[in-house]
């Protein structure tokens, strides 16, 4: 079984490189599908509350006989509760929901900068979560630079991650530095661009070379780029597929080749203008 690196956060907490996304698993199938990438050797699972499977989650890493330690969780606050105290309330029925005592990372979801509650505030909940040491690491998604910069201007605990959208076509290299700047480790959503950049000839022409897949090549470029990933799949042959990149490395040159393509594509919303609330 393949070994994933694991990064450590700007807070000193550990996190596997590689994990399991589940958006669109529907909550229906969501603890048989965690179950499959557990028993695969992944060690981190990515939800959300806007998924509405983190009860499927909590199941299965409790079913899988794992450590609840063994098994890195990150959910992410839903949009309607950006008030301080809807906050703290959503986060304790996450905890509830996933029946855990601590989460190991909670993110709010999307800065929702047009919306009339400051992100600022909401943010001063996941702090006090922390501090609290109801969940191991807290940060951000969707942020764009000029919301970072306030977010560490106005408050006191920098957010352990970004969790923003990354693939080929959406290299997000502004968005990267400022990140960087800070010490905030870069979590890749949609890091396939959930297909899209799977029939790229370049992409399929570096993955002819190195006897692999599209996926596992971008999923690999990705890796040596430094960021966290969290693929989704309901398809057990892909979930294997996807945990098979640690066996070999793309040159600088297919690395430089990838980087190229972007297009600054997204396929989520621009976070900019998305104030969505269910
Ligand atoms: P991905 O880029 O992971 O792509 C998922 C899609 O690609 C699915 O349709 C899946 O199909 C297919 N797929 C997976 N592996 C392969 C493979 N090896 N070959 C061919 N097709 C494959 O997209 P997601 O949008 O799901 O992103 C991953 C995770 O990122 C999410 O699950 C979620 O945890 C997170 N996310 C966070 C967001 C945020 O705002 N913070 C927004 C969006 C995602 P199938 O399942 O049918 O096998």
């Amino acid at each position: 079984m393949s070994t994933v690196p694991t990064i450590d956060l700007n807070n000193g907490v550990s996190i596997p490189q590689l994990g399991f996304g589940v958006y669109q698993v529907p909550p229906e199938d969501t603890k048989e599908a965690t179950l499959t990438a557990l028993e695969v050797g992944y060690r981190h699972i990515d939800t959300a509350q806007m998924y509405g499977n983190e009860k499927g989650v909590g199941e299965a890493v409790r079913e899988s006989g794992l450590d609840r330690s063994d098994v890195f969780v990150t959910s992410k606050l839903n949009n309607g509760f950006h008030a301080y105290e809807d906050a703290i309330a959503a986060f304790d029925l996450s905890l509830e929901t996933l029946g855990f005592d601590q989460l190991d990372l909670f993110l709010i979801h999307w800065p929702l900068p047009g919306i009339d509650i400051d992100f600022v505030e909401t943010w001063k909940a996941l702090e006090e979560v922390y501090r609290a040491g109801k969940a191991k690491a807290i940060g951000v998604s969707n942020f764009q630079p000029t919301h970072l910069r306030r977010l560490i201007q106005e408050s006191e605990i920098v957010p352990a991650v970004n969790q923003i959208e990354v693939h080929p076509y959406l290299t997000q290299e502004d968005v990267r530095a400022e990140c960087t700047e800070h010490g905030i480790a870069i979590e890749a959503w949609s890091p396939i661009a959930q297909g899209l950049v799977l029939d790229n000839p370049a992409i399929t022409g570096i993955a002819k070379e190195h006897d692999k897949t599209a996926a596992q090549v971008v999923l690999r470029w990705h890796i040596q780029r430094g960021d966290i990933i969290f693929p989704k799949s309901v398809t057990r042959e892909r979930v294997e597929e996807n945990f098979e990149i640690f066996d070999f490395e793309l040159p600088d040159g297919d690395m430089g080749l990838i980087t190229a393509l972007n297009q600054d594509q997204r396929t989520g919303p621009n976070p900019d203008e998305f104030n969505w609330i269910p």
